[in-house]
């Protein structure tokens, strides 16, 4: 179809589009490869073909948003689609007699039917493709969705500030309407015998327009010339998501979610000093210099950010578009220089940075596997070693987990006062063997509000026949938060002094009552050789009752109950499962939140936040929870008394707190679960028995 000229000029033209798509994407490999070395990577192969499965049924990004979540997937297809149809339409203008239509009827032993699939998908996908794009063009330009916004107090690169992700979204969306159109209207003007069932929208415009060898001509160059601009431009801009999104799934983290990344890589580049954290971007992991070139730039993390929700200056999105725009001036652009910004000017503010309660959401959430949640433990790791003035509260606690082994500044010897004002003796595991070593936590040792649930677990082991113990002064703050602070010294301090008692004493698992310390005890004390059997109460409760150990002796059906799944049980380490069958088994009248399991909503206390002295202004998360489960309970009467259910002792803090600040006393009580246990099993009467004197 083309003319000689017309062929020379356009293989030249692809030429350099390849030449310039290739420098482009050296330029982004490049600049990954400067990154810091990541955690070893086993099997890459194997994972990504997984990611590259992943990617082809779309299924991360149904994890939010499932209505656009589905046009998106029609759109991935359309773009699937469109690779095979430019490379169709690229023989046709090149080879001579290469035509499609009509089922291909022209060329000789061409396999019609499939040719007239191929036509049928590809004319419907031009739909799909047109109808895709203006749902994103409408919803970005005229229904201005908020949740493609930021907040004035949230840093930003002052080009993003400028509209530059809405201009990168705009040249796209344009090229898109363009190039489909163009390649239909080239496909209708072909159509000289009249209608091709199998292409009835490129029909419907041969009805309109006809056929005419000049139109094919046109609309040809306009859509394979636009292309040959188009993939270029796409290395530097937002969408070359569209190229590493697949390579960064199939390289994210494979280690366990509660395992931070040590703070210097394990396995250095020789000859290279590395300081803790991160102070600029390539102090960062390469595969999280990545993540700013996978981002989709698409907010899912922003939407699930409990600081975000809590007016904090913190937006996990905003953090990887800053890194994004960083990289492209500094490497497509004339600012080399700006690679040496530190982190907290350049890309998240040290009040955002000091803001984020590491629940992992943003990561959970995110469909291209970005973990923005370890960007800011990095750069908080650095903070701490340049200097950075912690708020008071996290200040103090630090300075008494570093002399005291606990945040509570209380003193070592306190830690198992409650166990001696128990009715029966509670064992030292230090100085005699168990089979179950409770590891009980600050704040189920020391805080006057939690200490009688703590006291009920240890009745309920003990009804129960458990062969249980604690550490005494022996044990420590386990240091998951210490840790997600960014303190890695005092981290490492406070598992030595843990290991140094775990070698002491003899038990064959360990038990928790916090969430916090199961995940490191589980998940990051194997990096420093412990190995242990770790499991959450609510499993070994719900061992007890299903070995009958335990015996429900009243079904509790005066409840309505809701559960909170806590991040370090829940999203962390998948346990959902227990807490729900006991419930089921205390016989109560269970609903769900709609925030529940992985999608669970953070209380606001982790990463330290529970240290903070200062209280920022606006409703906090476990104020916003409190009212997301009475709007579950819903406010038609009940004769049932409405409980919300904890199995963290922190959120037994942080929710009775809430529970007072939104005035919801009177309509909803904040219980753990050991509570209903006990008085499901009836402990409490056998204490009483057990303590009342009998008759004379
Ligand atoms: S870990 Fe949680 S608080 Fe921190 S940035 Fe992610 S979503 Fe926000
Ligand atoms: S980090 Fe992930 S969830 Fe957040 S904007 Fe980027 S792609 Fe979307």
């Amino acid at each position: 179809m083309l003319t000689p000229v017309e062929k020379i000029i356009f293989i030249v033209l692809a030429l350099t589009s390849a030449g310039l798509t290739f420098h482009g994407f050296n330029v982004v490999i490049a600049s990954i490869r400067k990154g810091r070395p990541a955690p070893e990577l086993k099997n890459v192969p194997a994972s990504l073909v997984k990611a590259a499965i992943t990617v082809l049924f779309q299924r991360t990004i149904f994890k939010a948003r499932k209505g656009l979540s589905a046009i998106h997937m029609g759109l991935f297809f359309g773009l699937i689609t469109y690779a095979f149809v430019n490379l169709f339409d690229a023989l046709e203008g090149l080879v001579p007699g290469f035509d499609l239509v009509y089922g291909g009827k022209h060329l000789p032993n061409a396999p019609t039917g499939l040719i007239n699939a191929f036509n049928l998908i590809a004319d419907v996908m031009s739909v799909f493709l047109l109808i895709a794009i203006t749902v994103f063009f409408v919803r970005r330009f005229i229904v201005k969705d908020k949740a493609l916004d930021y907040r004035e107090n949230i840093l930003l690169n002052p080009k993003v500030k400028a509209g530059g992700q809405a201009r990168d979204s705009l040249i796209v969306d344009v090229f898109v309407v363009m190039h489909v159109i163009a390649h239909v209207l080239s496909q209708s003007f072909r159509l000289t015998e009249g209608a091709d069932p199998f292409m009835p929208f490129a029909s419907f415009l041969n009805s309109i327009f006809g056929a005419s060898e000049t139109g094919v001509h046109v609309a040809w160059w306009v859509s394979l010339g636009w292309v040959m601009f188009i993939i270029p431009y796409l290395s530097r801009s937002k969408h070359t998501h569209f190229f590493m999104s697949p390579v960064n799934l199939g390289l994210s983290k494979q280690n366990p979610r509660g395992q931070l990344d040590p703070a210097i890589p394990l396995k250095m580049i020789e000859g290279q000093k590395y300081d803790p954290g991160a102070k600029v971007i390539y102090d960062l992991a390469w595969t999280r210099v990545m993540d700013a070139y996978a981002c989709v730039q698409c907010n899912r993390c922003q939407d699930v950010c409990p600081a975000n929700f809590y007016q904090r200056p913190l937006s996990p999105s905003a953090l990887e578009v800053n890194k994004r725009y960083l990289l492209k001036e500094a490497t497509f652009g004339s600012h080399p220089d700006r690679l040496l910004i530190p982190l907290t000017e350049s890309v998240i503010s040290p009040e955002a940075v000091w803001s984020c309660t590491t629940c992992y959401a943003c990561v959970r959430v995110c469909p291209v596997g970005n973990e923005p949640m370890a960007d800011i433990v990095d750069i908080r790791r650095r903070m701490l070693i340049d200097g950075y003035e912690l708020d008071s509260g996290v200040q103090n606690a630090l300075q008494s987990l570093a002399a005291n082994g606990n945040w509570m500044s209380k003193g070592k010897r306190l830690r198992g006062r409650w166990a001696k004002e128990m009715e029966f003796p509670v064992k030292n595991a230090i100085e005699e063997p168990v089979e179950h070593l409770w590891f009980v936590g600050d704040t189920a040792s020391f805080d006057e509000r939690v200490i009688p649930n703590t006291k009920m677990v240890a009745r309920i082991f003990n009804q129960a026949g458990l062969d249980f113990g604690i550490m005494y002064q022996n044990e420590s703050n386990a240091g998951n938060d210490v840790r997600r602070v960014g303190e890695e010294g005092l981290f490492e301090q406070l598992v030595e002094q843990n290991m140094e008692a775990f070698g002491k004493a003899q038990f064959k698992q360990i038990v928790t009552t916090d969430p916090h310390s199961f995940n490191t005890l589980k998940n990051e004390y194997p990096q420093f050789g412990g190995k242990f059997e770790v499991k959450h109460y609510t499993v070994t409760l719900l061992k007890l009752i299903e070995e009958g150990k335990l015996t429900i002796k009243n079904k509790l059906t005066n409840y309505k109950v809701t559960f909170h799944d806590p991040c370090y049980l829940g999203r962390y380490n998948g346990g959902f499962t227990a807490p729900r069958k006991l419930l089921e088994l205390l016989g109560v009248e269970f609903v769900e939140m709609p925030r529940n399991c992985e999608n669970s909503f953070c209380c606001g206390a982790g990463g330290g936040q529970i240290w903070m002295g200062k209280v920022a202004p606006g409703e906090r998360p476990a104020e916003n929870r409190i009212k997301e489960a009475l709007t579950t309970f819903g406010e038609s009467a009940n004769t049932k008394t409405q409980l919300f259910i904890v199995t963290c002792p922190k959120d037994m803090i942080m929710y009775s707190d809430a529970v007072k600040t939104t005035g919801s006393e009177g309509r909803i009580e904040v219980r753990d679960i050991i509570q209903l246990v006990a008085e499901a099993v009836g402990v409490e009467e056998s204490v009483v028995a057990e303590s009342t004197p009998s008759p004379a």
